[in-house]
């Protein structure tokens, strides 16, 4: 009999793995994952600069957005997942074009609470 390959197992866990890292707004895997809080949810830095250039929310739960903070932890998972599986990996193209929109910068980021437009009499 033959054994169902313990590859397929693996090839499972990594599809999962690399879904988990997904990007949201590129439908990638996450490049310079920074990550919001309060809601948690994370995006690449470059295409969440894209997206704060409209609006200041979170583009997945549109919760208000308290902060925006390198996720180390995801980029321990994501060099991990490249790894394994380097067909994974971006064309150099865009993550030069991704790093080049990032605005992300610092290891936090304090979003600015929107001026309210003043009130018409
Ligand atoms: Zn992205
Ligand atoms: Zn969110």
């Amino acid at each position: 009999m033959v054994k169902p390959a313990a590859d397929a197992k693996n090839e499972g866990f990594f599809k999962k793995l690399a879904e988990e890292h997904e990007c949201g707004i590129c439908y990638e895997l996450l490049y310079q994952p920074v990550q919001l809080a309060p809601c948690l949810h994370i995006f690449c830095g470059g295409c969440l600069s894209d997206w704060f250039g409209k609006q200041q929310d979170c583009p997945n739960c549109r919760k208000e957005v308290k902060t925006v903070t390198k996720s180390f932890q995801a980029l321990t998972m994501i060099s991990m997942l490249l790894d394994m599986k380097p067909d994974l990996k971006r064309s150099d193209d865009m993550t030069r074009e991704l790093e080049a929109k990032n605005i992300f910068k610092t290891d936090i980021y304090e979003v600015k609470p929107k001026v309210e437009p003043p009130a018409q009499p």
